[in-house]
């Protein structure tokens, strides 16, 4: 399933219901650009968007299909902030990234999730929107955290309508005993992840972006112009964006193995029922909206626009597949939803997304003209969008925000090759033992 030689989509739900199933030709042969983006997950789509508009030439190369990595395969929920913990450490982060720092992150924060909305609105993308995200305690000590996690919004003055739920509160979002309390949010939501990233690379498409699937990116040339060596042609470009993310390592080890000591891939699991019938979505989920929990190897779940419970979870740091992924997780959420123990699972898949050791996404350059972006852990559906603008802004010049986050310090992992994989997962067995004793 997760092989990278395998061309097309992986057996996922989004891809049997993708709503666009043509696709974009290979690449054979040279072509000369202005800006060439290696990877066509949300952060290489949304990158193409943001140069396309600003009138730049932009080739974008993807070794499988647009939206074949974690982007056209996670939980499609649309989840804000950007930086991770930098928000939430004002004198730290102001410090160290600059006076006024934290508040222009805070700000990333929304603003992530506004580029997706209105994206949608203007290249009118079809891909099953809908607003209503609820996090879920599953304990105590879960419970404090969320509380503390809404003190800050307050704090920042978030705009979007949010509710603290005690557990018989969350009973009217889910039909469940499972929760001890929770907040709903309506600036959060969920939606068909492959149909918005196919619907983002048809958008740059039409602003003038030429796009190639199955085409592998081998090598770089560094230089005044970079030259990129794929499988069967090359592209020269003034400018190279990286978008490959988890994969990149994997599938081209030669063309940047100084970024792959800094993100390491976890692999996350997800299985669709059948469509259930509208009285039993209605009982399970009666608001539709998308949920998380707090553990660090969480469970997340939504409807479907066809009404299949997509449920989430055994994210697994170890590179290897548990034995019976639909087996595991369809006794997770029969833990959560006793009533869907009739209901068939017609598509399990996984996908990987890049780690890195503080959980802040990666943005930097490699030379001056050769621009990387990797690392979101599990929240990249709009954190992607937020670092396709900054990476466009750098390029037309305006390197302010983009060095906001280029000069955050990123620890590579320890150790090296498979070793340093195992130390990682071993390190992650803690979190995961301590969420257990509760
Ligand atoms: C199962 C799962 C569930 C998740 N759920 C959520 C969620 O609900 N909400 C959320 O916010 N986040 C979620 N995430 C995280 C989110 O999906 C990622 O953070 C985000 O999609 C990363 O996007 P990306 O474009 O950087 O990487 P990717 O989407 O992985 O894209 C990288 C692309 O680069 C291509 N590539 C790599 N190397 C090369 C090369 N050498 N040449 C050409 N192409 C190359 C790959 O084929 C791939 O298509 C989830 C992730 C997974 C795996």
């Amino acid at each position: 399933m997760l092989d990278a030689n395998k061309r097309e989509h992986t057996s996922s739900y989004y891809a049997a219901s993708q709503r666009d199933k043509e696709t974009f030709p290979q690449l054979e042969g040279s072509v000369r650009t202005q800006v060439c983006i290696v990877g066509g997950g949300l952060t290489g789509v949304s990158t193409a968007v943001e140069l396309s508009e600003r009138g730049y030439d932009v080739v974008l190369i993807e070794a499988n299909r647009i939206g074949w990595g974690a982007s056209g395969r996670n939980g499609g929920q649309i989840i804000g902030g950007y930086g991770g913990s930098l928000s939430s450490n004002r004198e730290t982060t102001d410090k160290q990234l600059g006076e006024g720092a934290t508040d222009q992150l805070i700000g990333m924060g929304l603003e992530c999730v506004d580029i997706i909305k209105e994206r949608i609105e203007k290249y009118q993308i079809e891909c099953d929107l809908k607003w209503g995200f609820l996090n879920v305690a599953l304990n105590k000590r879960e419970m404090k955290g969320i509380e503390e996690f809404a003190d800050e919004l307050k704090e920042q003055k978030y705009p979007h309508k949010t509710r603290m739920l005690s557990a018989s509160e969350v009973k009217e979002y889910l039909g469940t005993d499972r929760y001890v309390g929770g907040m709903a949010d309506d600036g959060w939501g969920h939606l068909q992840v492959l149909d918005l990233c196919k619907g983002e690379a048809r958008a740059a498409e039409k602003n003038g972006a030429k796009i190639f699937e199955q085409t592998l990116a081998v090598e770089i040339e560094p230089g005044e112009t970079v030259k990129v060596r794929t499988d069967k042609g090359e592209v020269i470009a003034d400018t190279l964006v990286l978008g490959g993310n988890a994969y990149l390592a994997q599938m081209a080890p030669k063309l940047a193995p100084k970024l792959s000591k800094y993100v390491l891939p976890a692999t996350s699991y997800i299985i669709a029922t059948e469509p259930l019938s509208d009285e039993l979505a209605n009982d399970v989920m009666p608001q539709n909206y998308a949920v998380c929990d707090q553990r660090t190897a969480l469970d997340y779940f939504r409807l479907s626009a066809d009404n299949r419970m997509l449920f989430g979870g055994v994210s697994n740091y170890s590179a290897t597949a548990p034995i019976s992924v639909t087996k595991t997780l369809r006794s997770k959420m029969l833990k959560v939803f006793p009533q869907l123990e009739e209901a068939r699972i017609d598509y399990y898949w996984g996908g990987r997304m890049g780690i890195g050791i503080n959980r802040i996404p990666q943005l930097g350059q490699l030379y001056p003209n050769v621009f990387y972006v990797q690392a979101y852990g599990g929240h990249g559906v709009a954190p992607t969008h937020m670092s396709g603008r900054l990476v466009a802004e750098a390029i037309s010049g305006d390197m302010d925000r983009f060095n906001i986050m280029a000069n955050v310090s990123h620890m590579p992992f320890p150790g090296f090759g498979f070793l340093r994989q195992a130390m990682f997962a071993a390190g992650m067995s803690f979190y995961k033992l301590r969420d257990m004793i509760g």
